[in-house]
C-alpha cells in the first residue's frame, strides 16, 4: 500500500524521482497569513492545489528534481474604488528546481531565471502554496463594475466642503491698492 503523502512534510527528492502527484483542497483556515486578507467568513473557503514531481536533465549533467505547483482560491477583498467587499480569484502556477542546501538555493535563485529551493525530506508544500498566493494577491482589487455609485463626496468635483468656501476677503487680495 502506498503511504499517504503529507503536504506539510513532503520528501521532495523521492516525490520528484517517483514522478508523484499530490493535490488537495485544504481549508483557508489552515493558512494563517492568507486568511488575514479575507474580508468575509473564512469557513467554507478552500485552497485547491496541484503538485507534480519530476526530474529533468541538469545543466552540469545528471538530473535535478523539479516541482510543478499550482494553486487557486477565491478571496473576498476590499474594492479599492468603492470599499465594498469584492470576490477575487487568486492563483498561480510555477515551477521550482531543488538543490542540496539553503545556501546553494539562495545563490542559484539569484543567478538563474529559475526558482530554486532547498531540498528537504519534510518539505512544507502548503507553506510554499501560501507564500505564492500571498505574492499573487491583486495589489489593487476592484469590481469590474462597482455595485453602487461611488458616494464618497470628496470624489465629486462639484462638491465643496463648507470649510473650503472662498474666503470673502480673498477677493480683496486681488485689488491693487493705490500707491500713496
Ligand atoms: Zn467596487
Amino acid at each position: 500500500m502506498k503511504p499517504t503523502l503529507n503536504p506539510r512534510k513532503l520528501p521532495i527528492l523521492n516525490f520528484a524521482k517517483s514522478e508523484s502527484s499530490l493535490d488537495g483542497a485544504p481549508p483557508l483556515a489552515d493558512f494563517e497569513r492568507l486568511q488575514d486578507f479575507q474580508q468575509a467568513d473564512v469557513l467554507g473557503v478552500q485552497v485547491q492545489f496541484q503538485a507534480h514531481g519530476e526530474t529533468r536533465a541538469a545543466a552540469g549533467g545528471g538530473s535535478a528534481p523539479w516541482l510543478r505547483l499550482s494553486a487557486d482560491t477565491r478571496l473576498t477583498l476590499v474594492c479599492q474604488r468603492c470599499l465594498a467587499p469584492v470576490e477575487q480569484e487568486v492563483a498561480f502556477a510555477r515551477e521550482f528546481r531543488f538543490v542540496g542546501s539553503e545556501a546553494q538555493a539562495e545563490l542559484e535563485d539569484e543567478e538563474s531565471e529559475e526558482d530554486v529551493l532547498a531540498l528537504s525530506s519534510e518539505f512544507d508544500l502548503l507553506e510554499l502554496v501560501e507564500d505564492e498566493l500571498l505574492m499573487a494577491l491583486p495589489a489593487s482589487p476592484k469590481h469590474d463594475v462597482c455595485p453602487q455609485a461611488v458616494k464618497l463626496r470628496v470624489a465629486d468635483p462639484d462638491f465643496q466642503d463648507p470649510e473650503d468656501k472662498p474666503n470673502p476677503f480673498a477677493a480683496l487680495v486681488g485689488l491693487k491698492l493705490p500707491k500713496g
